[in-house]
């Protein structure tokens, strides 16, 4: 299988999948043109569009992709998304003949109430939950919610590649050198990042087990997380720690 982010309005990465048959899949496409642009180029048909949450820059192009090419449409149980073929929730999985290939759906509520994961062919599309040195924004659930989601995560294969829904990976690294000044595999990371960012090439995707040694929110029991807890008189719980993280990160000046 061949995975290509698809730059799409301000920041968004589309994630266009497909096999040597030219066989495609879209997730989160915030805009139907880039993808057509890509399905046109590549000469693939659109088979599938699977879908994290219901924010416009996620969905806004999968009614008008759906009836163009008859694409299948897989989201999660919420209204506020429309032209839907399959509802899903955790611990279901997406199959598909064309092309072949298998997404375990995980729940992970935090940025949204509904928001889902889909795990599969070595790739882990998280949209606005994970974000490469970061995570999503709080919008409708809690930092406990958050943390849970993040750790179901963290907790899979370390050689997944994760796919997230927004080139944000060189702001993040300013704040996680902020917090976690003295880790070095953070730094070879925002190095890497910077000449990427640099020649105009995507972050992503990044294995999840450089997310596991580099991503602030992902190392919240870690000995400089815990120092910056101290520095900054945050007490208490892991999940203390978590929203005081996330917050630090909302007011962040980089
Ligand atoms: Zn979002
Ligand atoms: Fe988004």
């Amino acid at each position: 299988m061949h995975v290509v982010p698809l730059p799409a309005l301000a920041d968004n990465y589309i994630w266009l999948l497909h096999d040597d048959a030219g066989q495609a899949i879209v997730v989160d496409p915030g805009d139907a043109a880039p993808v057509e642009a890509a399905l046109a180029g590549r000469a693939l048909q659109l088979r599938a569009i699977l879908l994290t949450h219901h924010h416009g820059d996620h969905v806004a192009g999968a009614k008008v992709l759906r009836e163009r090419h008859g694409a299948t449409v897989y989201a999660p149980r919420d209204e506020r998304i429309g032209s839907v073929d399959h509802r899903v929730g955790d611990g279901e999985v997406v199959m598909l003949d064309r092309p072949q290939s298998r997404f375990e759906v995980i729940e992970v509520p935090g940025h949204t109430r509904s928001h889902i994961a889909y795990a599969g062919e070595g790739l882990l599309f998280c949209g606005d939950t994970l974000f490469s040195l970061g995570c999503g924004r709080l919008f409708e659930g809690t930092p406990a919610q958050m943390l849970a989601s993040l750790e179901r995560l963290a907790a899979l294969p370390g050689d997944l590649e994760v796919c997230c829904g927004h080139e944000y990976t060189q702001s993040n690294g300013r704040f996680a050198r902020e917090v976690d000044p003295s880790n070095p595999s953070l730094a070879a990371r925002c190095a890497e990042v910077a000449e990427a960012r640099a020649l105009g090439r995507p972050t992503l995707p990044v294995p999840l087990a450089s997310e596991l040694a580099c991503n602030p929110f992902l190392r919240i029991d870690s000995e400089s997380l815990t120092e910056w807890a101290s520095r900054h008189h945050v007490s208490g719980s892991r999940v203390e720690r978590f929203a005081a993280l996330r917050a630090a990160k909302d007011v962040f000046q980089g």
